[in-house]
């Protein structure tokens, strides 16, 4: 699951996108909610009486991220991130912790500088591990049969 790719820009905006705006009903000027969960920023239109940290957005579906998250959080200038929808919010991740194979966030794992997830990693080293036994038992038989043959002779 895959969201939307987008970089930050040099003075830490992100635009939100467009579907994304539509289906929040998210609207020029709108205040938007911005709160964390470990890697992940999550946003959502801010509530009447909301006191948390907020944003506004801009003509052009910009908002800023505050700047201690960004610096918390290591996003490089111009940080490339994924976007996606999970419940009522939009969600933002710095691009590059995803599993490379499934797309899941927050692979837990790096195999080669590429993020590899729990359930990928353990499943391509069962693909391996089976591989390597196929190869084993077969070269046990080969060895049967040759044995097998020169008892023959
Ligand atoms: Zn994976």
């Amino acid at each position: 699951m895959r969201g939307i790719s987008r970089n930050i820009d040099p003075l830490g905006r992100i635009t939100l996108p467009k579907e994304y705006r539509k289906t929040f009903g998210i609207k020029e000027d709108d205040y938007i909610a911005i709160y964390f969960e470990g890697e992940v920023i999550k946003l959502h239109v801010a509530e009447i009486g909301y006191r948390g940290i907020a944003r506004q957005l801009d003509e052009l579906g910009r908002l800023t991220l505050p700047k201690e998250a960004r610096r918390t959080l290591e996003y490089e200038d111009k940080q490339l991130v994924e976007m996606f929808i999970a419940g009522d919010d939009i969600c933002i991740i710095k691009a590059g912790n995803s599993c490379t194979i499934c797309g899941k966030i927050h692979a837990e794992h790096q195999v080669h500088g590429k993020p590899i997830c729990e359930a990928c990693l353990i499943e391509a080293a069962g693909v391996l591990d089976l591989r390597r036994r196929t190869e084993a038992m077969r070269n046990k038989e080969k060895s049967l049969e040759g044995r097998a043959s020169n008892q023959a002779m």
